[in-house]
C-alpha cells in the first residue's frame, strides 16, 4: 500500500484512501448489492491503494430510482434558482477548501502530476462549479409575437420556459475525474436537474470525495448519486435505463455509439465529448522554438491523455527541422515519474492496459514506416510509464495517423502550400480541436473557416475557458458543454400559447 501520510496542508489524502471506500445512493453510503469491489490502482506502483463497489444493474437502478425521487421532490423542485445557485457555490467553496486533499488523490489515482491536479484540474473544477452557479439564476425564455393566419396581433401571448431535462446519467472518463465530474454536476445541478455519476472503473475517487462534499454542502439527498463500477456493467446499466433523461456521457468515440444507440431506444437525451486527433499546424512565419515547446504541450501535457491532445504536427517545409528537433529535445529532457514526485513532468499512463495500447500503437506506426525521432519504449518496469515519443515519414492513410492514442505519442509531417494544410488537417474522421502557430492573420483568418473542428487555438493549444462552448465536429461527438451552450443540453424548451 502506497498510501501517502500528508497532503500539502490540511487534512491528509490517507484519511479519506485508508479505508474501503462506499457509493452514494440518495442518502446512503452503500456497498455493490452483489458485494462486489473494484480494486483501485496507484498507476505509479500498480499496487492497490484502495477498493470501491463494483456496481452492476441492480445498483444503478436503485441510484436512477433515488435520483428520480429527489427530482420530484418539494425539496429540490420547488428551490429557487437562487438556492440551487448556493448549493454550487457551497460545493465549490468545500472543494476549495479542501483542495490539496483533493490533488492528492487525483494524482494518485490518475497518476498526473500533483502539480497538474493541483495548478489545473482542482481549481479548474472549482471555477467551473463557480461558473453553473452562476447560469442558476440567469435561465431564461423568450417572449414570442405571434402571427397565426386568422387572428389578430396581440391576441395571444406566446413564450417559451426553459425546464429542467430531468434525470442525468453522466458517465466521465479517467483523464481528469474530478473536472469531468464538475463538467456534468455543474450544468445539471444549476438546471434543476438531478444526476447519477458514474466515474471510469480506473479513476473513481475524486468523484465520491465530491458526493461527500455535496452532502456537507446540504445538497437533498438524491440529487447527486455516484455509483462506481465497470463501463460494460455499471455504465450500459445507466445509459439503457429508462429511467434516465439524459445521458452526458465524456469518452472513447467506440464506447460513445454503444452510448448513443442504447439511449436512443428510450429517446432519452444524450451529448457525447468523445475522441479527437487534433492537428498542430505549424506555418513558417512561426518562430520554431515558441512552436516546438506549445507542440511539445500539445501533446505531452498529462502523458498525452487528453481528448484535445495535438497528436498530429504539421510543420511548413522551411521550419519544420527546426520545430520538429526543438520537440524531440524537450521530449528528450522531460523528466519521468509519480505524479507525487515534485520533479515529476511526465506521469504514468492510468493503466496497464493503456501502456499497453500505446505500446502497442508505436510497434504499429514502426510497422507502417514510421521513423522513431524519440522515444519509443516503455519507461521502467515497475508502474505503467511510456516515454514521450515520436515518429515521422508516415502516409496520411497510417492507422497511427488516423486514429486516436490517448498517450505522449507525437506523428510529425512537413507541408508545402497553405492550401494542402486544410485537406490534411480535416482528413481524419475526428473534428474536435485544432490549433495554428502563425502571427500572419491573413493566412490564419483563411484556414480558420476551412477546418472542421469545434475548438481551433491560435498560439497556444489545450486552453479551455468556462464561457465558452466546447465539443467535436463529426465523428467528436454531438453538443456543446460549457458556456451558453451548455444550458440547452440539460433543458427542454416548452413553448405556451395562451389566448386572451
Ligand atoms: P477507455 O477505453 O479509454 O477507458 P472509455 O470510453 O471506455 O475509455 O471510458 C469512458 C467511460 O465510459 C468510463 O466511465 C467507462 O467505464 C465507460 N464505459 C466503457 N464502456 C462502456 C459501455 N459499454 N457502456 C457505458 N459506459 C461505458
Ligand atoms: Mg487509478
Amino acid at each position: 500500500m502506497t498510501i501517502p501520510t500528508t497532503s500539502v496542508s490540511g487534512e491528509p489524502a490517507s484519511r479519506f484512501l485508508g479505508r474501503p471506500r462506499s457509493m452514494l445512493i440518495g442518502a446512503e453510503w452503500r456497498d455493490a448489492a452483489s458485494g462486489a469491489s473494484i480494486d483501485v490502482r496507484d498507476p505509479a506502483t500498480s499496487e492497490t491503494i484502495t477498493t470501491v463497489p463494483s456496481a452492476d444493474g441492480v445498483d444503478v437502478d436503485l441510484a436512477v430510482q433515488a435520483a428520480r425521487a429527489a427530482f420530484e421532490s418539494s425539496e429540490w423542485s420547488a428551490a429557487r434558482p437562487v438556492d440551487r445557485e448556493r448549493w454550487l457555490l457551497r460545493l465549490a467553496d468545500l472543494v476549495e477548501a479542501h483542495a490539496p486533499q483533493i490533488a492528492e488523490i487525483e494524482s494518485l489515482d490518475n497518476g498526473k502530476p500533483l502539480l497538474i491536479a493541483q495548478r489545473v484540474d482542482v481549481p479548474s473544477a472549482v471555477d467551473f462549479l463557480r461558473y453553473c452557479a452562476g447560469w442558476a439564476t440567469k435561465l431564461e425564455g423568450t417572449t414570442v409575437d405571434l402571427s397565426m393566419p386568422g387572428f389578430r396581433r396581440n391576441e395571444f401571448v406566446g413564450y417559451t420556459r426553459r425546464e429542467p431535462v430531468g434525470v442525468v446519467g453522466a458517465i466521465i472518463p479517467w483523464n481528469f475525474p474530478l473536472l469531468m465530474a464538475a463538467w456534468k454536476v455543474g450544468p445539471a445541478l444549476a438546471t434543476g436537474c438531478t444526476v447519477v455519476l458514474k466515474p471510469a472503473e480506473d479513476t473513481p475517487l475524486s468523484a465520491l470525495r465530491l458526493a461527500e462534499l455535496a452532502l456537507e454542502a446540504g445538497l437533498p439527498a438524491g440529487v447527486l448519486n455516484v455509483v462506481t463500477g465497470y463501463g460494460p456493467v455499471a455504465g450500459a446499466a445507466l445509459a439503457a435505463h429508462p429511467g434516465i433523461d439524459k445521458i452526458a456521457f465524456t469518452g472513447s468515440t467506440a464506447v460513445g455509439k454503444l452510448i448513443g444507440k442504447a439511449a436512443i431506444e428510450n429517446m432519452t437525451r444524450i451529448s457525447l465529448e468523445l475522441g479527437g486527433k487534433s492537428p498542430v499546424i505549424v506555418l513558417d512565419d512561426a518562430d520554431p522554438k515558441v512552436a516546438a515547446s506549445g507542440a511539445a504541450n500539445a501533446i505531452f501535457f498529462n502523458s498525452g491523455q487528453v481528448c484535445v491532445a495535438g497528436s498530429r504536427l504539421y510543420v511548413q517545409r522551411r521550419v519544420y527541422d527546426a520545430v520538429v528537433e526543438g520537440v524531440s529535445a524537450i521530449a528528450a529532457k522531460m523528466r519521468i515519474g509519480p505524479g507525487l514526485d515534485p520533479k515529476t513532468q511526465l506521469g504514468p499512463l492510468v493503466s496497464e492496459k493503456q501502456l499497453r495500447r500505446v505500446a502497442d500503437y508505436v510497434k504499429v506506426g514502426i510497422d507502417e514506416g514510421g521513423t522513431l525521432v524519440a522515444g519509443g519504449q516503455r519507461h521502467g518496469e515497475r508502474g505503467w510509464f511510456h516515454q514521450p515519443t515520436i515518429l515521422a515519414g508516415l502516409p496520411e492513410s497510417a492507422r497511427i495517423v488516423q486514429e486516436e492514442i490517448f498517450g505522449p505519442v507525437l506523428v510529425a509531417a512537413p507541408f508545402d502550400d497553405v492550401e494542402e494544410i486544410a485537406a490534411l488537417a480535416n482528413g481524419t474522421s475526428y473534428g474536435l480541436s485544432a490549433s495554428i502557430w502563425s502571427n500572419d492573420l491573413k493566412r490564419v483568418h483563411r484556414l480558420i473557416p476551412r477546418l472542421k473542428a469545434g475548438t481551433i487555438w491560435v498560439n497556444c493549444h489545450g486552453l479551455l475557458d468556462n464561457a465558452l462552448p466546447f465539443g467535436g465536429y463529426k465523428q467528436s461527438g454531438i453538443g456543446r458543454e460549457m458556456g451558453r451552450a451548455m444550458i440547452d443540453l440539460y433543458t427542454e424548451t416548452k413553448s405556451v400559447m395562451m389566448m386572451h
